[in-house]
């Protein structure tokens, strides 16, 4: 009985359902209305893109961004080609950003397709995060890190072997966050990712900070350490907006359709992830001649180990995917 009310309400209000009308598998804290219906179909996702609800901001503000990151793609590789092996990790930097921006658009835009289906969706966004992640330890390592042979930092091999781990374990602990840790899911994830961003920038951080203070610094690398700021600035703020949930916590039902915590969180790494895109340009450019009499990038620790982390995270969200139960069982378990 309880089934076939469901159903008929579906089939009467398409879209624009209120929380009590959805499972709690479909629902999103302190958002009270602006659901699609479950179990739409693919297309009914696509046409929900064009409607005010409450998933629709959420894609396009990483839809959009994900094009303009395209055509910073595109015009690095008209600018350098493809065989000059000095950009690489720039390349592996923007493409780890197009990945997740894309990944993040389409997840917010299928997941109310099943529950299975919602849970596969956001597994492939955290690891198209974790992917980006090592994408950026590239370009902090090759074009920012400090020419001090002593340090942690001298061997590539052992660095990218650091971010590697991390990004798989944050992998990992983001997908089990959605059966467990029901109080803290919001804190796990945007921890992982927190952890992520301190490793991967440290190579460039550490030189920032173990560089003699009194050294010349040029005015491309202080153009560089501003964008930088503003990267943590902005990255900052999205963590704070993913584990607040503020502002509807505050006032719940105001800011379902546009305004809530999610889209800060999507405007702010969009915006992060430009400045540092820039921020990692500006030295690529202005410290070639130096870093160039070091070991540079080649092809198997820059894009070929983006190609075997997209694998190995792919395996990690099948094998998440491999754990999942049925739609129905799923349904109930929801935290
Ligand atoms: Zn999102």
């Amino acid at each position: 009985m309880e089934k076939k009310r469901d159903e008929r309400n579906y089939s009467k209000l398409d879209f624009g359902l209120r929380s009590d009308e959805v499972s709690p598998q479909f629902r999103e804290v302190f958002i009270s209305s602006g659901y699609r219906k479950p179990y739409s179909s693919a297309m009914d996702c696509v046409k929900s893109a064009f409607q005010p609800l409450n998933e629709t901001v959420n894609v396009w503000t990483h839809f959009v961004p994900f094009l303009l990151f395209l055509v910073r793609f595109a015009s690095l590789i008209w600018k350098y080609g493809v065989f000059d092996t000095y950009v690489y990790p720039v390349l592996s930097n923007t493409l780890g950003i197009c990945g997740f921006l894309l990944m993040s658009s389409g997840a917010h835009l299928f997941n109310s397709m099943s529950p299975r289906t919602r849970h596969i969706c956001f597994f492939f966004d955290y690891s198209a995060i974790s992917v980006y992640s090592v994408g950026a330890g590239q370009a902090f390592y090759f074009y920012g890190r400090s020419p001090d042979h002593d340090s942690f930092f001298s061997s590539s091999s052992r660095f990218l072997t650091v971010s590697c781990l991390v990004s798989f374990l944050s992998t990992s602990m983001c997908c089990a966050s959605r059966h467990r840790w029901s109080k803290m899911k919001y804190v796990v994830r945007t921890s992982c990712f927190v952890v992520a961003f301190f490793c991967n920038s440290a190579p460039y951080t550490h030189r920032l900070f173990s560089e003699p203070s009194h050294q010349h610094i040029s005015d491309q690398e202080l153009l560089a350490l501003s964008y930088f700021k503003r990267h943590c600035w902005f990255y900052l703020i999205a963590a704070l907006a993913n584990t607040s949930k503020m502002p509807e916590r505050l006032v719940p039902g105001v800011f379902d359709i546009i305004g809530h915590s999610h889209h800060f969180l999507h405007v702010f790494t969009a915006l992060g992830a430009a400045d540092q895109l820039t921020a990692i340009e500006i030295q690529m450019e202005s410290r070639r001649s130096e870093l160039e009499k070091f070991p540079i990038a080649t092809f198997g620790n820059s894009l070929g180990l983006m190609v075997v982390i997209c694998i190995i995270n792919c395996g990690i969200v099948l094998w998440f995917g491999k754990l999942l139960r049925s739609d129905k069982e799923e349904e109930q378990k929801a935290i």
